[in-house]
């Protein structure tokens, strides 16, 4: 195998690759899938509360959904978006798509109308794989419009399978089919035992289109090609560590990034089983978590606060878990000890982007990873095998070891581009060299830092918000000239979401008002938390609204 350092040999003046280079496993995502299958045959796939998948099951029931999705007239390249909580019907749609020749759009099962119709025009999805509960209250709205290129609406119940209905979850649920819709479930009993053409993929057919607003703000659909897929996947599984009789809890949303290969993606190239619990809520989780004694997790660190302060959490109910990795968020080293004194485990970092497919750098599996004297900061780790992590300046040259600069990276888990946005790819994907939009440095030992960002994005326990959209919707309301929404220091999320507002003349509206029209609009985590009125915004000789004036 060539290297990189071979294609791009002015990345080889920094000798702190920590990671060798590996042979990747597979290219092609459905490859790996059929070998996971035929190796691990009637064992489980999929937990989920006290039901669940074998991988053969999870087998025949997506070449079902894949033989009916192609009688419905799916082609090759054809989109498939999946709006669903974490729930197995996701694995199973996932591998159908692939199946039927298709790309799979992940959508954020909290995504309000003016979300899911973006993400579904943006992609021009034909088929729309929904949760019923969704169904009811934002999918058919968005769909009915008439506004998608939708023509199949497959519609799961969250109650499918399992069959112990959890109060806390599931009261007063019950399955009931939406009558314009055609349910999944009879979809595939209706396609039972048939088959369907068999598939292959290369390296660089895109396998998911998962949502992002990369580092401009603007919402597009990162490409993640199979070679994306199949690598992260091997990244997790040897580098991260997921043993070959270890299982996943799967408490990251399988929408994104991280859920989606470090949970999906890892399970299906390990055979790791994934167990699963429809959405985070602390009890729930830890109850399975001391029924089926997962090995591996990862999520945003404070779903690990979350469990720490659940009531009845004990130090031995992480006593399964080998390895626990964050990621998605900083985290305070304050939280660090924290979590080490109350489970007994070191914090292992993980860091990536939607654009990097789940991780660039990581803490090797047993390694503390150092803080920054001078920040505080820990680092999120070293670049992962086959990964050339570099630290550019303005111009696009190396900045010496330890100076800061931005974050970019090269290697095979980099995307491909912004499905239909060239002019957005070449931005921030110049010759498929990642510029993540995070600043930092890196050791000569090759640890990476985070400390500071050049894009506008606000991290809210792992979720991203970026203040255009939030501006786009303040503007929508009657009463507002101008609006500027920032990011400010949160004790539990991070950061959250805080937005400064002037009034036309004539007009008002009190800060209750504001937020409930962005709550009204937007997924919950975006929506402003406080709203504060000012006369006019500070602003730059040429009119741009100086955020960091307001963030101050
Ligand atoms: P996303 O595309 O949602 O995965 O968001 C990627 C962004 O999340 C990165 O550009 C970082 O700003 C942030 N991020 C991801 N992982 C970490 C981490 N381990 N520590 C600090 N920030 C992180």
């Amino acid at each position: 195998m060539t290297s990189v350092y071979d294609e791009r040999p002015w990345l080889a003046s920094y000798t702190s690759d920590q990671a060798p280079d590996v042979d990747v496993e597979f290219d092609d995502a459905l490859a790996m899938v059929r070998a996971t299958v035929a190796s691990r045959g009637t064992s489980p796939a999929l937990t989920y509360f006290d039901g669940g998948l074998s991988w053969s099951q999870l087998d025949e029931q997506s070449t079902a959904l894949a033989a009916g999705l192609l009688e419905h007239g799916f082609a090759r390249g054809d989109r498939l978006a999946v709006y669903l909580q974490n729930v197995p019907q996701f694995v199973v749609a996932m591998v159908a798509t692939w199946k039927a020749g298709g790309i799979m759009v992940s959508v954020n099962p909290m995504s309000r109308e003016r979300e899911l119709r973006y993400q579904l025009t943006d992609s021009g999805a034909k088929v729309l794989v929904c949760l019923e509960s969704l169904w009811e209250g934002v999918g058919r709205t968005v769909v009915g419009s008439g506004d998608t290129d939708v023509t199949l609406v497959l519609t799961t119940s969250e109650l499918e399978h399992q069959t112990r209905a959890d109060e806390r979850l599931f009261a007063g649920m019950t399955k009931q089919v939406p009558h314009d819709t055609t349910d999944l479930a009879t979809l595939i009993t209706a396609h039972d035992g048939e088959t369907v053409p068999e598939v292959a993929y290369g390296i660089d057919d895109v396998a998911f289109l998962t949502y992002t607003s990369g580092t401009t703000g603007t919402p597009k659909g990162a490409m993640n090609t199979h070679g994306n897929v199949c690598f992260t996947a091997q990244v997790y599984r040897d580098f991260v560590g997921v043993g070959g009789a270890g299982s996943v809890w799967g408490i990251a949303p399988l929408f994104h990034i991280t859920g989606l290969i470090g949970h999906v993606g890892v399970s299906l190239l390990s055979g790791a089983p994934l167990v699963l619990t429809y959405r985070f809520e602390p009890q729930v989780a830890l109850d399975s978590l001391r029924e089926h004694r997962p090995t591996f997790t990862i999520g945003a660190i404070t779903v690990f606060i979350a469990l720490m302060n659940a009531p009845g959490f004990a130090k031995d109910d992480f006593s399964s878990l080998e390895w626990v990795y964050s990621g998605g968020a900083a985290i305070a080293p304050s939280t660090a000890n924290a979590f080490l004194a109350a489970t007994g485990m070191p914090v292992h970092n993980a860091y990536g982007l939607t654009e990097t497919t789940s991780p660039m750098t990581a803490t090797p599996r047993g390694a503390d990873s150092p803080v920054d004297p001078a920040s505080g900061a820990f680092s999120v780790g070293v670049p992962v095998n086959n990964t050339i992590v570099r630290i550019l300046d303005e111009e696009g040259a190396p900045v010496p070891l330890g100076e800061i600069g931005e974050i970019c990276a090269q290697g095979p888990q980099v995307v491909l581009g912004y499905w239909g946005k060239p002019e957005e790819t070449r931005h921030a994907l110049p010759e498929r060299v990642l510029h993540s939009g995070d600043v930092g440095f890196m050791t000569p030992e090759g640890w990476v830092f985070i400390v500071d960002r050049k894009k506008d994005m606000i991290n809210a326990s792992g979720y991203k918000v970026w203040p255009r959209e939030v501006e786009d919707v303040l503007y929508e309301h009657p009463a507002v000239r101008e609006a500027a929404v920032v990011g400010v220091a949160d004790e539990y999320r991070g950061e959250t979401v805080k937005a400064f507002v002037s009034f036309k003349p004539g007009l008002s509206a009190t800060e209750d008002e504001l937020i409930a029209h962005c709550k009204e609009r937007m997924a919950a985590y975006k929506y402003p938390r406080s709203v504060d009125v000012v006369d006019e915004l500070p602003k730059t000789v040429t009119g741009k609204i100086l955020r960091r004036e307001l963030r101050e």
